[in-house]
């Protein structure tokens, strides 16, 4: 069976460890299986900082896939050391609010020297994972340079301007106002090498509970990844990262707000949209969690527990993905 998923980097990450158990594959590592799993991952997290290039969610999708994830934090490397941080912060240089452990930064470089030689980051993103053998096949949703912008009134100051996503979420942690949030550069972005492909030709696409608005909605954002959903011969499922009303990790509830939406399932699900009946939908079916409801026009909704506590739970999130877009798991 072949699978494709959307995902962002923390939730997407987790969800695919589950996908991953479901389908016999072990959690982390690669292995056997007889089936396919694509991930499609925002890259307009993006950012370059002190020269290297840093793709936070493919990064935390290939650490928490190859089992090198710092598990508590949710990001970066386990037993990691912050030297460089350090040293970079007694100089002064900026961005210091930027958690970049050492172990991490040699990804970083072995990116960003093979950037400067010119492979695209599909490229680089097969080859880092030569050494960490997610068993997903991770594509960057775009080769091209798409960045997510924050409008903001700047804290202390009140200007207003715009400032990188990560500066917004990690500096500012999503405190002031967005005004607006625009994946910079998506317009001209193509999709990935492979990436329509995947979709075309899945059985079944899921859209991991990530990121409505900056992870799912900046993938949404590339030209042509739209149409390929709405348009795949596949059931297409998604998984609500909202849960009573709230975001399970992080600050989701802020992007939502900055795009005119409620933090709700329901919410979500008719943001997202039917593929049937409207004219942007991109669903077929919607996983809320248990006690919450959603009413979006042609989404089929069921509940189920979402929490993804851990592998177990998060295999059966996927099962009941699967079922309710009538797939069946083969034996
Ligand atoms: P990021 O790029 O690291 O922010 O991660 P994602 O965009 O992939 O996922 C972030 C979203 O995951 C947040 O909005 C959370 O609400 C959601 N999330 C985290 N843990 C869980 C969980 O256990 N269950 C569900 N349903 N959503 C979760
Ligand atoms: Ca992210």
């Amino acid at each position: 069976m072949k699978v494709v998923a959307l995902v962002g980097g923390v939730g997407g990450a987790r969800f695919l460890l589950g996908v991953k158990h479901l389908l016999g594959l072990p959690p982390t590592g690669a292995g056997e299986s007889g089936h396919e799993v694509t991930a499609v991952v925002n890259t307009a997290d993006d950012i370059w900082l002190h020269g290297l290039r840093i793709c936070p969610d493919l990064d935390t999708c290939m650490y928490t896939l190859g089992g090198g994830i710092d598990l508590a934090r949710g990001w970066g490397r386990t037993d990691e050391s912050w030297v460089v941080k350090e040293e970079l912060a007694a100089y002064g240089t900026d961005a210091e609010w930027f958690g970049l452990g050492d172990k991490d930064i040699a990804t970083h470089l072995v990116r960003t020297r093979m950037m400067r030689a010119g492979y695209e980051l599909s490229d680089i993103t097969a080859a880092l994972c030569a050494r960490w053998q997610p068993g997903v096949r991770l594509l960057p949703m775009t080769d091209d340079r798409v960045e997510t912008h924050v409008v903001i009134d700047e804290p202390g100051t009140g200007d207003r301007k715009a400032v990188h996503f990560q500066e917004w979420w990690i500096r500012y942690r999503a405190e002031p106002r967005a005004q607006s949030i625009v994946p910079v550069g998506a317009d001209e972005a193509t999709p990935g090498p492979g990436v329509l492909e995947a979709i075309a030709e899945a059985d079944v696409v899921l859209v991991a509970p990530s990121n409505p608005v900056v992870s799912i909605g900046s993938i949404l954002a590339v030209p042509g990844l739209r149409k390929a959903l709405r348009t795949t011969a596949a059931p297409v499922v998604g998984i609500s990262p909202i849960i009573d009303d709230k975001p399970v990790r992080g600050m989701a509830d802020a992007c939502l707000a900055a795009i005119g939406l409620e933090t709700s399932a329901q919410a979500v699900a008719r943001h997202y949209g039917s593929r049937a009946l409207s004219e942007k939908g991109i669903l077929d079916a919607f996983l809320v969690h248990t006690g919450d409801t959603a009413d979006a026009e042609g989404v089929a909704i069921r509940a189920v527990p979402l929490l993804m506590s851990d592998v177990d739970a998060t295999a059966a999130i996927a099962r009941a993905a699967l079922d309710l877009g009538g797939v069946e798991l083969p034996a």
